[in-house]
């Protein structure tokens, strides 16, 4: 039922607050900022038909980020605060959807909120104009009903949009806009229709094989990884150096054994610091999609498949939390099988009590003896050393899979080097034209010369580099190197434990401790004593 106020005696102008914001039913072409001054022109004209002044500037509340629910909102949350005020009498709107069109949820909440504060709504829109008391069930039935006209709205615009990806998924296509590193995005005519799908990019697709050779076979870590990229002058998929992240990504695409994947990782939008914030977290393992995929993979599943098994056996740690026991996946007790702990006896100011210790997990049930970590340090150290003069011994002639990809890198770049040289020439050549018109502006060549050149060097360096770094056949060298890096680091302290983890896991398969419980001896002057049982610990090494 419609009802006529007289505005007027109902409100003074600073009982009224006013909340814009721009909404996915608004014309996309226009800016946020566009959109809000049209709506402010809107309520302007309201307030001097009906009340004959302006609300205040301070009652009006304009959100700039467009959030569908009401938590990614930050100006109706202070709104919704404002109205528990009796100060404020009516929320005014220039139509109902502006208020929220999220889930039926926030619709609930924001209605009760509205009713129970007693707070009026307003909308100010010449052909919605209109006053809701939430107490009327008329008003109320009326109100929530044009809430839901936004909120279906909504939900159908976004289920006809994931519909169709999900169909075109499930045959298979590659629907997201840029290609994993290793390939190119093309579209394939079949019939009469076009699918979006992969073909491998020659030179990328043979670093992606590199990649998994080197963590895969090798065992090498993955910021040993990155060096030897980062040497071979090889770019990685975005900025200047790799990163252990991008590799991470790259050795769990699955997209490089052919399949597609769907609902991988969301993007859902958090509040940190008082800002939003778009997120892809780990999807949910039962809402993620995977497919066969119509172009045809870099990896073997083989590979791929041992690969994860290396990820996976990386030690979780919450982005909180840093990891503090370089040992981490590493070290188990012999006698029970569990895992060694490592604590650190500290006192209230954060000083250290005592050197830290490593202990079985179930001591209390299992009676190993702990030790120092300075104790397992050492003994893990000497036993590297120790395979590294076995190395330099054994190293001899043979054919690895990653010297072969070494020779395809140089093959590459002596081709482009070739090119270039080619291209050198041309150049020389037209400048040299007998019909002087028919040469370049003298500038202009010495520009395309001089880029030219520093092209030229740059592939001569990477050339150079990858000459250089030619692995030994069976890598002992490499093996030697990863060794080395892990002593170094395991012995700086100023290292940090993940680094030092991930360097030991690229040497070390596993280590089983055992040490007896140390007992109590009388020695000769009647002082009671602990003794001190020997360590044993089988480093089982991965060669
Ligand atoms: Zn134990």
């Amino acid at each position: 039922m419609y009802r006529f106020y007289n505005y007027a005696e109902l409100f003074k102008p600073y009982e009224i607050i006013d909340y814009l914001r721009k909404s996915q039913s608004d014309d996309p072409l226009l800016t946020v900022e566009e959109i809000l001054a049209k709506h402010e022109a809107i309520l302007d004209e309201w307030d001097i038909k009906h009340l004959g002044a302006l609300v205040p500037e301070e009652n009006r509340f304009r959100e700039i980020v467009s959030g569908e629910t009401i938590k990614e909102r930050p100006e109706i949350n202070k709104v919704l605060r404002l109205i528990e005020s009796p100060k404020y009498k009516a929320v005014k709107i220039v139509e109902p959807q502006r208020l929220t069109r999220g889930d039926l949820e926030d619709i609930g909440r924001i209605m009760k909120l509205l009713k129970h504060t007693n707070t009026y709504i307003i909308t100010a829109d010449r052909f919605s104009e209109r006053l809701y008391d939430l107490h009327e069930e008329d008003d109320w039935n009326a109100f929530e009903a044009e809430l839901k006209k936004g909120n279906d709205y909504l939900n159908y615009y976004k289920k006809i949009q994931k519909r169709g990806r999900d169909i075109s998924l499930s045959q298979g296509n590659y629907i997201a806009s840029v290609p994993p590193y290793g390939y190119e995005k093309i579209k394939v005519k079949e019939g009469k229709k076009e699918y979006p799908t992969l073909k491998e990019n020659p030179d990328e697709a043979n670093v992606v094989r590199m990649i998994f050779d080197m963590y895969g076979n090798q065992g090498m870590g993955r910021m040993s990884i990155c060096y030897r990229l980062d040497e071979l002058g090889i770019k990685p998929p975005k900025g200047e150096q790799w990163s252990a992240t991008t590799l991470k990504e790259m050795l769990k695409n699955i997209h490089y054994i052919g399949k597609v994947k769907g609902n991988w990782r969301p993007t859902i939008t958090i509040v940190e610091d008082g800002k939003f914030k778009k997120t892809r977290p780990q999807g949910n393992a039962e809402n993620r999609l995977v497919y066969e995929g119509k172009h045809n993979g870099i990896i073997s599943p083989e590979l791929f498949e041992r690969v994860q098994n290396r990820i996976g056996n990386n030690p979780r740690t919450k982005p909180t939390t840093k990891l503090r026991n370089p040992f981490a996946t590493l070290l188990y007790c012999r006698n029970c099988g569990k895992v060694m702990v490592l604590k650190y006896f500290r006192d209230k100011q954060g000083n250290e009590k005592c050197a830290p210790r490593f202990s079985c997990i179930d001591q209390a049930r299992c009676g190993a003896g702990s030790c120092t970590y300075a104790e397992i340090s050492d003994l893990v150290c000497q036993t590297l050393e120790h395979s590294i003069e076995d190395f330099e011994i054994c190293i001899k002639n043979d054919e690895s899979d990653s010297s072969k990809l070494h020779a395809q890198l140089i093959k590459t770049l002596e081709k482009k080097l070739k090119e270039l040289e080619a291209k050198e020439l041309t150049q020389w050549e037209q400048q040299a034209h007998p019909d002087p018109s028919q040469r370049m502006p003298a500038e202009i060549f010495k520009q395309l010369n001089k880029k030219l050149l520093k092209e030229k060097e740059d592939v001569k360096q990477a050339l150079r580099k990858a000459y250089e770094s030619q692995p030994a056949p069976i890598d002992y060298k490499e093996k030697i190197k990863t060794f080395k890096d892990a002593i170094i680091t395991l012995k700086d302290p100023a290292a940090e434990a993940v680094l030092k983890n991930e360097l030991l896991k690229a040497c070390i398969e596993r280590i089983d401790y055992y040490r007896e419980k140390p007992q109590r001896v009388q020695s000769s002057n009647k002082k009671s004593n602990w003794n001190n049982p020997a360590i044993e610990l089988d480093v089982k090494l991965k060669v």
